[in-house]
């Protein structure tokens, strides 16, 4: 069985953002050389998220105004993880949006449903943060 590990770094220039990280994938996935197997991509912060879903821009603007509703970020004092910290709320919103995805690798591809793309979501952003993509297979 062969094994692969890589992070992936980013930067948004924003508090929250989604990124399609799917090219990124398979250039990790061309790099590993495995035809057959299993990727596990994680956001390695507990204030980030990687997911799959539509890569739709209405879609990600619906997700936003929808993780706004469920966990607003202000005011942030309503939080009482906000001691001498804001980010209550990218906690809340990782949580529900996920840590890890796992896919699937056929004959050297990502093998997705029609439309899937994976992202990775951050929201506390604005610094440097990290993705691990491992991959195990032959
Ligand atoms: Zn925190």
């Amino acid at each position: 069985m062969k094994t692969y590990r890589k992070e992936l770094w980013f930067n948004a220039p924003a508090r929250r953002a989604f990124i399609n990280i799917t090219p990124e994938i398979e250039n990790c996935l061309k790099e590993s050389g495995i035809k057959e197997g299993l990727v596990l991509v994680n956001a390695m912060h507990i204030t980030a998220s990687v997911f799959i879903n539509d890569d739709e821009s209405g879609l990600h603007h619906d997700f936003d105004v929808w993780l706004e509703k469920l966990a607003p970020h202000e005011p942030v004092s309503q939080y009482r993880h906000n001691v001498g910290e804001d980010n209550a709320d990218a906690h809340l919103k990782r949580q529900i949006m996920g840590r890890e995805v796992v896919v699937a690798i056929t004959d050297g591809k990502l093998d997705f449903g029609p439309w899937e793309q994976i992202f990775y979501g951050e929201f506390d952003g604005r610094r440097r943060k990290r993705v691990l993509v491992k991959i195990i297979g032959e």
